[in-house]
């Protein structure tokens, strides 16, 4: 079967930076489950179903990728999926603070489990969806942040987004 790591993230879209994370990944693990993480709360840009949708799109049909969805405590997915590890990037120092107290309460609630750190791409380091979805609500071109096909997407929701950079 092999090693899997579960990769999980709001994906609200899936941006270049994600795809970096999820390509390293795999030469590191045998299989990746990208884990859709949601809170029925908390209001996001994309549907889940979106959000499966575009990172399908984006993956293709590579057989060692899967992507699914969870709004319930990741530590009780990652061991009713059998996976080893969870699989994070990192990107300033301020993702770090928070990505630490997360891995901390994890490996409290498992101790089984680890989670892997990917340190970003240089090109990714200012790649996130939140400051992407700002930027376009505003007009702001993303181009090159994020695969066509989200950038189609987002078109839809920001009409005034700019196509070129
Ligand atoms: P974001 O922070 O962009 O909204 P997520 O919550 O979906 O993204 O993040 C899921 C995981 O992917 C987190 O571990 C996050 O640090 C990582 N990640 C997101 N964007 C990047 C990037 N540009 N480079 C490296 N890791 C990233």
């Amino acid at each position: 079967m092999g090693k899997t790591a579960v990769y999980p993230g709001s994906f609200d879209p899936i941006t270049n930076g994600h795809i970096d994370i999820i390509k390293r990944g795999l030469g590191i693990f045998d299989n990746l489950i990208i884990l859709i993480g949601f809170n029925p709360n908390k209001s996001s840009l994309f549907s889940v179903e979106e959000r499966t949708e575009l990172i399908r799109g984006v993956i293709g049909d590579d057989k060692r990728l899967t992507v699914d969805s969870y709004s319930g405590l990741l530590i009780d997915y990652v061991k009713d999926s059998e996976a080893c590890c969870i699989l994070r990037g990192l990107r300033a120092m301020s993702d770090f603070e928070y990505e630490f107290q997360l891995a901390l309460m994890n490996r409290r609630l498992d101790r089984r489990v680890e989670t892997v750190f990917l340190m970003t791409g240089s090109k990714w380091f200012y790649c996130n969806s939140r400051i992407i979805k700002e930027a376009a609500s505003l007009g702001g071109s993303v181009k090159g942040m994020v695969p066509d096909s989200v950038l189609k997407k987002l078109k839809v929701k920001f009409p005034t987004m700019k196509n070129n950079n």
